[in-house]
């Protein structure tokens, strides 16, 4: 394999790296970038350079993309999430629920808005939280449900709907990660009260920065299209109290529109390097693929497995032999949620299935930079490590 014949040939022992540049997990699509120009014109002919005629194309690409009736822009996902948030929770309640292996901002887009997040389980087959995971979280402090989708396929649509319906609850979904998945014959995006998207480069449309809000209630719109414009402009001499800057850049708003146009491509380029991964790691036994389900015709842009008992190094020393050779892999989401430490208050149960998870999957590299033949290198890295492991852990407690 490229060179590595002997466990001192690991670059983490001092070998030479066997990529030269970053095989990153970021996605990093890379849209017609002559296609981005032009449409960047529009903006720079018409001098507006925020929340103009570029991000109103966007958000009417998008709403029909995701087949909603109305899209809000926002200055990145997170802000996305918040607002969200903000506007859906009932009032004089305090509790959020949401999964603890999830986004690393999570628990801050809750505490930002004065909010206690509850942590709930995942799925121990979705990674995802669930109908069954939350029920036991719902108590009369509660504001709102989050479900997250994971980073394959989705989590459990149907049974968070009918929960939030029987406690008459709203629910968020955070679908930056399945933005272009199918669920019963419809697109993600027009489930449960609203739903929440990024632009960022590491997601599957690539606006630079950037993020979105798709709902079908009207007056959830308007709500957050006043906090985003009105409150932006309020006269000099109203009250300080809550005005924000979270409007979308035009130019953000051309890169992402270019993405679109580039979509279709990338999910048949995605689909090439998922399908070599699953061809390749079928031949490695202690580790497991988290496949994509097709029925939900998914992008395909996640790569990620689960180390299986047998597997003979920690996550975490994959992780650094992996990376020493510039195959950027990393755990699937770090350490969960409620393990960290927190600056304010927050509710949390026992989560085995949570912790269990937090240790054993890894995501590989995967997008725009990432070649079929990286792919090859990658798995067969793998199989090194696997081969060579009790040799690699001798090592690697002598450094
Ligand atoms: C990246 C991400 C966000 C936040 O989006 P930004 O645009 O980076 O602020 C929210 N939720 C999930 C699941 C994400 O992966």
């Amino acid at each position: 394999m490229g060179g590595k014949h002997a466990v001192n040939e690991l670059a983490i022992f001092g070998g030479s790296r066997l990529f030269s540049t970053a095989k990153p997990t970021s996605n990093l699509a890379r849209p017609n970038i002559e296609r981005f120009l032009a449409i960047s014109r529009e903006f720079i002919d018409a001098h507006q350079y925020t929340n103009g005629i570029v991000a109103r194309t966007l958000e009417r690409r998008l709403s029909a993309f995701h087949q909603t009736d109305f899209c809000v822009s926002f200055c990145s996902g997170f802000w996305s999430v918040a607002l969200a948030m903000r506007a859906l929770a009932k009032p004089r309640k305090t509790e959020v629920v949401l999964p603890s292996l999830t986004y690393r901002r999570m628990a801050d887009v809750a505490a930002w808005n004065r909010l206690t997040p509850h942590f709930c389980e995942v799925e121990e087959l979705t990674l995802a939280n669930s109908a069954e995971t939350v029920r036991p979280c719902i108590n009369r402090h509660t504001a709102l449900i989050l479900g997250v989708h994971p980073l394959v396929n989705l989590c459990d649509i149907d049974g968070l709907v009918n929960l939030s319906d029987e406690f008459d609850l709203p629910l968020l979904f955070d679908s930056v990660e399945s933005a272009s998945e199918t669920f019963a014959g419809r697109r993600v995006g027009g489930f449960g009260s609203a739903e929440v998207f990024s632009l960022g480069a590491s997601k599957l449309i690539n606006g630079f920065e950037g993020g979105y809000v798709t709902t079908n209630d009207a007056q959830l719109a308007e709500r957050l299209i006043m906090m985003r414009d009105v409150a932006h402009g309020q006269a000099t001499d109203a009250p300080v109290g809550g005005a924000l800057n979270v409007q979308l850049s035009e130019v953000h708003a051309a890169m992402a529109i270019a993405a679109m146009d580039d979509l279709d491509d990338q999910v048949n380029r995605n689909r090439r390097r998922y399908h070599t991964y699953q061809r390749l790691l079928a031949s490695l036994n202690d580790v497991r693929l988290i496949e994509f389900d097709e029925r939900y015709h998914p992008a395909y842009k996640n790569i990620v497995i689960e180390l299986l008992a047998d597997w003979p190094l920690t996550r975490d020393e994959t992780v650094a032999v992996m990376n020493a050779e510039m195959a950027l892999a990393r755990a699937y989401y770090g350490i969960p949620l409620h393990r960290k430490p927190m600056a304010y208050t927050h509710v949390s149960t026992e989560l085995p299935i949570t912790e269990r998870l937090a240790e054993r999957l890894l995501i590989l590299p995967s997008g725009q930079l990432v070649s079929i033949e990286d792919i090859g290198t990658i798995v067969e890295l793998l199989g090194f490590i696997s081969h060579n492991a009790s040799d690699i852990k001798r090592s690697l407690s002598r450094t």
